[in-house]
C-alpha cells in the first residue's frame, strides 16, 4: 500500500501545501522581510546556507504561489503514491537544491540577486510524472485538446556535438538532418548509421504519407531506454545495432512526425492514430530496408504479444492481452491488475488493425497498395496540425474504399463492419480453410471445402476476406481472395489445374490467433 491520500492529498504533498500557504500567510502578514531573509541569493550561499532549502517555501505574490501549488496539487499525489512519502520528499528538496544551484549557470546569462519559489521542485516533479505516465492526456486551459505529459516537461541539456546529413529527396529538395551525439565516446552510438536511418526512413515516409513539412529533422541522443518524437525532433538511445528491432524503432519515432505530430489524436479513443500508426510504419520500413521475413518476425512478434498474461502488482495475471479491452480504449486498458495491455492494444493490435486495411486498399492480384498510401496522405493533409478522431479517420477511409477491387468484388460500401469488430470489439478469431480437390468435368479442377472462422461468439457475425495463395506446378503462382462470414463459409473454386499448395494468408495480412490450411 501507498500513503493514504485525505481530501485528495497524499501526506507528503498535504504537509507542502501547508508550509507553502503558512510561509505566505506570515509573508503577507507579520514578516514582511521573511522573503529577503529566506531567499537564495546566489552570492551570499556560502554565509547563508539554509537558504538553499528555505528559498523554496517563498513566494513572491499570489499567482506565484497559486501556480505552483496547483502543480503540487496535480502532480504530487500520484508521484508520492509510487515512489512512497520518503523517497517523495527527499526527491521534492534535491530537487529545490538543484533548481537553486541551476541559479548559478543563469547567472551566466543574467545577474540573479534572489530567487525564491518552489518552482524548481515543482519542476523536478512533473518530470517524474511525466517519467512515470508520459502518455497522461493533461488538459491546460486555454487549449483545447489535451497535452501529453512528456511535452510539457521534456527538455534535453548535454555537450552535443552536431553531425549532420541532407536528404534528397525525389522532387529535387532537400532536407538538412542533424544528429546531436555526445563527444568523446561518452556516448556508444554510431552517428553514421543513425543518420543514413534518420535519412532514409524520412524520404520513405515522405513519399508515402506526403511530404515531410518541416525545414529541418533532428536527432538527439539521450541516455535512458525508449524514443521519442517532437515535432523536427526525435530523441533516441544508444540504438545502432544492424537489426530489423533498431530499423523499426528509428523508422517508429521518425513517423510519428506524421502520426502524432503533423496529426494529433483528440482523446484516448483515438491514441492508436499515433502509436498504432507508427508502430506499423515502422514495419513498413523494416521490409522495405530488410525484406519480408523480417517484418514477417515483427509482426509475429506483435501477434504473441497480444495473447501473453498481462502483468499484476504482484506477478503474472490471467487471461491474454487482447481480451482486456478495444482498441478504443487506449491507456484505460492499462491497470494494476492489466500491466502491458496498453502497449499490446495501441502499439500492437493498433499496428496489426492497420495493416488489415492495408490489405483491404490492396489491389489483391498485383498487390498494389497504392490507394492505402493515397487514403494515408489524404488523411494527413485534412488533419495536418490539428487532432482527427479514429471515426474521422474511418470517414476518410470509407470516402476513398469506393473504388478498391475488394470493396467492389464483395459489394461492401464503406468500412463501418470493420471498425466495429476491430476498433470496439476484443475477439481475436481464428481461420481454417479445409479442402478437397474434385475433378470437373467441363476440365480442370474444383477446390471444395470451407473455411471456419472460429473465437467469436455466437450472435456475432464477423466478416473478413483473406488472401489466398496458389502454387501450380512450374513455380506459377496465382492470387486471389476468400471471404468469411460468419462461423461456416463453404468454399468451390474453379481452377484450370490442379494446385500442388494452398495457402490462406502466408504473408500475415489478416490478425488472427491461427490461421491454417489443411488438405483432406
Ligand atoms: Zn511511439
Amino acid at each position: 500500500m501507498g500513503p493514504q491520500r485525505m481530501y485528495g492529498l497524499t501526506p507528503w504533498v498535504r504537509r507542502l501545501l501547508v508550509a507553502n500557504l503558512l510561509v505566505f500567510l506570515l509573508q503577507k502578514t507579520v514578516f514582511l522581510q521573511l522573503a529577503a531573509e529566506l531567499g537564495f541569493a546566489p552570492l551570499q550561499a556560502l554565509t547563508h546556507p539554509w537558504t538553499l532549502v528555505t528559498y523554496m517555501f517563498v513566494h513572491g505574490g499570489v499567482a506565484h504561489l497559486a501556480f505552483n501549488l496547483l502543480a503540487l496539487y496535480v502532480f504530487g499525489p500520484p508521484v508520492e503514491e509510487r515512489m512512497g512519502g520518503r523517497a517523495f520528499i527527499g526527491y521534492y528538496l534535491v530537487c529545490g537544491v538543484g533548481g537553486a544551484a541551476l541559479s548559478y549557470l543563469l547567472m551566466l546569462v543574467v545577474p540573479v540577486r534572489m530567487v525564491i519559489g518552489a518552482s524548481g521542485a515543482i519542476l523536478g516533479m512533473a518530470l517524474a510524472f511525466a517519467w512515470y505516465w508520459p502518455d497522461e492526456p493533461i488538459f491546460i486551459f486555454p487549449f483545447p485538446a489535451p497535452i501529453p505529459a512528456k511535452w510539457l516537461v521534456t527538455f534535453a541539456v548535454g555537450p552535443y556535438e552536431i553531425h549532420k546529413d541532407i536528404a534528397k529527396e525525389d522532387n529535387g529538395k532537400e532536407l538538412p538532418i542533424e544528429f546531436y551525439s555526445m563527444p568523446g565516446g561518452r556516448a556508444v552510438i554510431k552517428e553514421d548509421f543513425i543518420l543514413a536511418e534518420m535519412n532514409n526512413s524520412v524520404r520513405f515516409f515522405s513519399k508515402m504519407f506526403g511530404e515531410y513539412p518541416y525545414p529541418l529533422f533532428r536527432g538527439v541522443y539521450h541516455p535512458f531506454n525508449f524514443g521519442q518524437g517532437f515535432p523536427t525532433t526525435i530523441m533516441i538511445p544508444a540504438a545502432d545495432r544492424a537489426s530489423y528491432r533498431t530499423y523499426s524503432f528509428i523508422a517508429h519515432e521518425t513517423s510519428h512526425q506524421w502520426w502524432g505530430d503533423m496529426v494529433l489524436w483528440r482523446s484516448y479513443r483515438d491514441q492508436w492514430l499515433s502509436e498504432g500508426f507508427a508502430e506499423y510504419s515502422g514495419m513498413l520500413y523494416v521490409q522495405l530496408r530488410d525484406k519480408t521475413s523480417s517484418e514477417k518476425e515483427l509482426i509475429q512478434r506483435a501477434r504473441d504479444e497480444l495473447k501473453m498474461p498481462p502483468g499484476t502488482l504482484t506477478g503474472i495475471g490471467h487471461g491474454r492481452l487482447v481480451d482486456v479491452g478495444p482498441l478504443v480504449m487506449g491507456h484505460r486498458v492499462e491497470s494494476r491488475e492489466t500491466r502491458g495491455a496498453y502497449t499490446a492494444l495501441t502499439y500492437e493490435k493498433g499496428a496489426l488493425v492497420l495493416r488489415m486495411l492495408h490489405f483491404l486498399f490492396t489491389d489483391p492480384q498485383t498487390g498494389d497498395g497504392k490507394a492505402f498510401f493515397d487514403l494515408m496522405s489524404d488523411f494527413v493533409r485534412r488533419y495536418k496540425d490539428s487532432t482527427a478522431t479514429t471515426e474521422q479517420f474511418f470517414a476518410v477511409a470509407n470516402e476513398h474504399l469506393k473504388n478498391t477491387p475488394l470493396a467492389q468484388k464483395y459489394g461492401y460500401k464503406d468500412l463501418n463492419w470493420f471498425y466495429r469488430q476491430w476498433a470496439t470489439q476484443t475477439y481475436l478469431p481464428s481461420y481454417e480453410l479445409s479442402y478437397h480437390i474434385e475433378a470437373d468435368t467441363t476440365g480442370g479442377v474444383i477446390l471444395k471445402g470451407e473455411l471456419l472462422q472460429k473465437g467469436i461468439p455466437e450472435g456475432e457475425t464477423w466478416f473478413m476476406p483473406l488472401p489466398l495463395l496458389l502454387h501450380f506446378h512450374g513455380g506459377k503462382v496465382s492470387r486471389g481472395t476468400l471471404a468469411v462470414l460468419g462461423t461456416h463459409t463453404p468454399i468451390s473454386i474453379k481452377l484450370p489445374q490442379l494446385p500442388e499448395k494452398v495457402e490462406l494468408d502466408p504473408e500475415l495480412w489478416i490478425l488472427s490467433d491461427k490461421t491454417s490450411t489443411t488438405k483432406q
